[in-house]
């Protein structure tokens, strides 16, 4: 089900017009759930964060919505927001957006955002500039002239 139909629509056209105006924007993204702040009409900034696949589990800490029981005009206000920039979002997930518990699985997820050449482009770098007896390790058929080349 589409995230605004949980709106009522005089919520949506409000929260639309917040948006145009500026008035939100997103701080993170993990997964479905969008955070952000938004800035109400008497210049208070809310905090907000919207899940794009349980829309009534969204929240906004202003006194309409109050609690997470009523669906305010700025969690679409930062929909709206999020429906602009979701490109950016998709991509920078792995690299920027999502805290990882360790460097290994960091590492993974960086290297599976890279492209083909990417990886070769970094393999190479990284045997370059390997020590010897590493290198001699990934080219032990060329040990002879092209380890000498490289030293
Ligand atoms: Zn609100």
């Amino acid at each position: 089900m589409d995230f605004l139909s949980y709106f009522e629509s005089k919520i949506v056209s409000r929260g639309r017009a917040y948006y145009r105006s500026g008035n939100a924007r997103i701080t993170s993204v993990d997964g479905n759930v969008v955070y952000g702040e938004v800035e109400g009409s008497d210049g208070h900034v809310y905090d907000v964060q919207i899940d794009l696949e349980k829309p009534y589990n969204s929240y906004c800490d202003c006194p309409y919505a109050s609690g997470d029981e009523d669906m305010c005009k700025h969690e679409v206000a930062l929909y709206y927001e999020y429906l602009e920039h979701k490109d950016e979002y998709v991509k920078s997930t792995a690299s920027s957006n999502v805290k990882f518990d360790s460097v290994e699985e960091a590492v993974e997820s960086y290297i599976k955002n890279l492209n083909n050449s990417q990886k070769e482009e970094i393999l190479k770098t990284l045997i370059i500039e390997s020590p010897e007896w590493l290198r001699e390790k990934y080219l032990p058929k060329y040990k002879e002239d092209i380890i000498d080349k490289l030293k």
